[in-house]
């Protein structure tokens, strides 16, 4: 699927539409203290490391996301669009 780089959208902060740049959602590095991975940590803790890979199935997200970032705020907001490719294959330049 191909992807604009630069779209025109409603921007919540603005409360107006203007001009955004798309970058594609990536998951960033997880924290240890984090509490959902405490609990992770607790839920898969005494089990050796092929018994732990079964209890952590992540499903991954079937509508790729996107981070759109307003050109007259610099304000990030997350949006994704109904298809249901796995690939975003390019972002194309507009
Ligand atoms: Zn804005």
């Amino acid at each position: 699927m191909k992807m604009p780089d630069k779209i025109r959208t409603y921007c919540p902060h603005c409360r107006k539409h203007t001009e955004h740049k798309v970058k594609l959602y990536k998951k960033g590095r997880t924290r240890p203290t984090a509490q959902g991975q405490k609990r992770h940590d607790l839920k898969t803790h005494g089990y050796t490391s092929k018994i732990a890979g079964k209890v952590t199935v992540y499903k991954q997200a079937k509508t790729p996301t996107f981070v759109l970032t307003c050109s007259q705020c610099s304000k990030k907001h997350p949006k994704s669009f109904k298809s249901r490719t796995k690939k975003i294959t390019e972002l194309v330049k507009k």
